[in-house]
Order: structure tokens, then C-alpha cells, then sequence
């Protein structure tokens, strides 16, 4: 099959992590018998310099014109005087808009070979942590109506949690679809239901979706409690459902039990298989140009949109499973030295080793 790509390498370290990943993508083809075509197009602090604008008409349509979009990441401080609407940032938001991309999933994984990266007690990470986060991205309080008005106490704030079932419905089919392809097929469902009127929605819907998928084990748990959980027994989740604020917070907490940034993808989907795949990290403009960017969140983000954008399972696994012995043969880039007393490699020599494992 052949797959159309569009690039959005951005700022930073952007370029080369995404030539890593690119490198990762040809090589995985060569082995399946796929090809993958790379069409690149300006996004942020490149886009401004060049056209004036952080997205460019020509970068959105190019963009909806691909079978999948793959990004480094947008920013950088020769950019961070402009005002906000100039911003390289605002791109972001304007092709998830663009794309339509309601449904965010960042993995947080902790690789055996890392675990002393994790900041939680060795006999919690001994069980393991493997935790597919998913987050309703374009919903709920940070799109809810909000204002200001003279309450009982004098003047006041307000934003509104309010969800559809519509809504509650497409983000918990994105994760039970996400469980089936996964071996513990569980789903664990966040929610205030004790209190939130959207939340007990969100409940009803997520259950009345479970009975669709009867292979998957559904658990529904309070934030409070998974907040707790998240760091007293990570293993316990497997893919986890929630809100966009609920979300926005835990998919962090989550992140950090793996210890370094360089190392998480994500991927943002909508209704059609047109997705985009990104590191969770930023353009890293302390570390451009030095080749000491670490290209696994990138290379494994390459990895998501095989598996969520063109359904090649066995593809992505490959990538996941050269990322997983390059690491457990004891290979660093800077950021995942720890105190491993290892040669840090550069980026290149990163990909080099992933490529090696294919
Ligand atoms: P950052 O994630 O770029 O960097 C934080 C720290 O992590 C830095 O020390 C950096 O060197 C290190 N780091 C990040 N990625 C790394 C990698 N792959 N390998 C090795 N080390 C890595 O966050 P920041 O410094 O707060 O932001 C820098 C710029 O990126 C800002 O302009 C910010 O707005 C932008 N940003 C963009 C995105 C995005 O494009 N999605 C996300 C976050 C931040």
C-alpha cells in the first residue's frame, strides 16, 4: 500500500526528530512492503518567517489532503514576543480545529530498562505501568460557556462543564476501539460522578458503549481516586477514558511516572482516519542543532499513526519493540542517561540503533 504523509517538521529540534522518524517509516515499509510519500508544509516559526502567518491556507489543505499528519513540534523564543494571534503555539490549536481532532491518546509507558527514571517506589513499578490515556479534546469546560457577572458575594467567574452524550459517545468508542487492540482490554472511565451532573451523562454513556463491546472490561473511577491510584498502582489501568480538564491534568501525572519527556508520542484523532502524530515534548530550543534531541517520541508517535491511521498493528509493533531493545541493550540519548554511566548517543546515532533492530 502507499500512504500519504504530510510533514509538519516546525521549529527547534523539530527537523531532525522528524527525519528520524521518516528514516524509521522507510525502513518499516521496506520490510512490510509499504511506501510511504512525504509531502512537508510550514507550521510555526518557519511558517511566520516565511509567510507572516503560524498556519499557513496551503499547510492546512495540504494537511487534509493526506492520509495521516506527522509533526515535530512549533516554537521557539524568537517567536515568543509576537502577539497572540502570531503566535507559533496558535497553529496548534488551528489544525486540531482544522482536522477536527476531538480524540487525544498519549501513552505513558514505562520501559523495564528506564525504571529508575520513575519517581514512584521500585516495588509499585516492579507490576509494571503501560497506560494508553485518552482525553475529549475539543469538549467540556475549556469550551463551555464562561463569563463574568455580579453573584451574591459581589462580582464572580464562571465556565460551564457541559458534554452531549454525542460527544461522550464518540470519545468512549475511541477507547474501547483502542482496548480491543490491546491485550488487557480494559477500560477504566474517569469521572465526578458523585457530584457532576455531566459526569453522571458521561457514566450513563460510557455503560450503554461498554455493552457494545463485551471483550472489554469496564471500570468506571472518580478523579479524585485516580489521581491516587495513578501513583499508589499505576498497572492497574490499561486504556483510560476522560474529560478534557480530567484529562488535561491526569495524561500529565501519568507522563511523569516514565520519567523522561523525550520518550512520549501522542496522537490526536477525529472522525476520519486522518490523525496527528506528535512528541509530547516542545521544539526544545536549548538542544537545536546540537543532535542531542532524542528521536523515540517521535520515532513511537510514527509508530501510533500506523496503528490508528492506516490499522498496520504488526508495523507499529515492530517500531515499539526496536525502541524497546535499543533501550534494554542499554542505549541512552543525554536526556535518558540517569545514572547510567553509558555514552550518550545523538539523535542520529539513536535512530542508527532503532533502525538496526527492524
Ligand atoms: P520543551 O519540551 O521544548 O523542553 C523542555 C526540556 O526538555 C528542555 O530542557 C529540552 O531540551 C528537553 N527536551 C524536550 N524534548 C526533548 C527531546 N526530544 N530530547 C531531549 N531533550 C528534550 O518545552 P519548553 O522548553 O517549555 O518549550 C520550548 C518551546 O516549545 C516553546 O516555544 C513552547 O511554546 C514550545 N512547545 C511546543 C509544543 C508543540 O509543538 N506541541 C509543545 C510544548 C511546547
Amino acid at each position: 500500500m502507499e500512504y500519504k504523509i504530510a510533514l509538519l517538521k516546525g521549529d527547534g529540534i523539530g527537523p531532525e526528530i522528524v527525519e528520524s522518524a521518516c528514516e524509521v517509516l522507510d525502513k518499516v515499509g521496506e520490510k512490510f512492503g509499504h511506501k510511504f510519500n512525504y509531502e512537508a508544509y510550514l507550521m510555526g516559526g518557519c511558517a511566520i518567517d516565511a509567510t507572516g502567518v503560524p498556519l499557513p491556507d496551503e499547510t492546512v489543505a495540504g494537511c487534509k489532503a493526506s492520509d495521516s499528519v506527522l509533526l515535530g513540534a512549533v516554537g521557539g523564543p524568537k517567536w515568543d514576543t509576537l502577539p497572540g494571534h502570531l503566535r507559533p503555539e496558535k497553529a496548534l490549536l488551528g489544525i486540531r480545529h482544522a482536522l477536527g481532532l476531538y480524540t487525544n491518546i498519549r501513552p505513558a509507558k514505562l520501559y523495564s530498562a528506564l525504571s529508575a527514571e520513575c519517581p514512584l517506589r521500585a516495588d509499585i513499578v516492579e507490576k509494571g505501568v503501560d497506560i494508553v490515556m485518552i482525553r475529549e479534546l475539543t469538549g467540556g469546560i475549556y469550551f463551555g460557556e464562561r463569563g463574568r457577572r455580579d453573584g451574591q458575594f459581589g462580582p464572580e467567574a464562571y465556565d460551564t462543564e457541559a458534554y452531549s452524550e454525542f460527544e461522550v459517545e464518540r470519545i468512549a468508542r475511541a477507547a474501547f476501539d483502542t482496548a480491543m487492540k490491546r491485550d488487557r482490554k480494559k477500560v477504566t472511565s474517569i469521572d465526578k460522578a458523585n457530584v457532576l451532573e455531566s459526569s453522571r451523562l458521561w457514566r450513563e454513556v460510557v455503560h450503554k458503549v461498554a455493552k457494545d463491546y463485551p471483550e472489554v472490561e469496564c471500570v468506571d473511577m472518580l478523579v479524585d481516586n485516580a489521581a491516587m491510584q495513578l501513583i499508589k498502582n499505576p498497572s492497574q489501568f490499561d486504556v483510560v477514558v476522560t474529560s478534557n480538564m480530567f484529562g488535561d491534568i491526569l495524561s500529565d501525572e501519568s507522563s511523569q511516572i516514565t520519567g523522561s519527556i523525550g520518550l512520549l508520542p501522542s496522537a490526536s484523532l477525529g472522525d476520519s482516519k486522518c490523525g496527528m502524530y506528535e512528541p509530547i515534548h516542545g521544539s526544545a530550543p536549548d538542544i537545536a542543532g546540537t543532535g542531542k534531541a532524542n528521536p523515540i517520541a517521535t520515532i513511537l508517535s510514527a509508530a501510533m499513526m500506523l496503528r490508528y491511521s492506516f490499522d498496520l498493528e504488526e508495523e507499529a509493533r515492530c517500531i515499539e519493540k526496536a525502541v524497546d531493545d535499543v533501550l534494554a541493550a542499554g542505549w541512552r540519548t543525554a536526556d535518558i542517561l540517569g545514572t547510567s554511566d553509558a555514552t550518550p548517543l545523538s539523535c542520529k546515532e539513536m535512530t542508527a540503533k532503532i533502525l538496526e533492530q527492524i
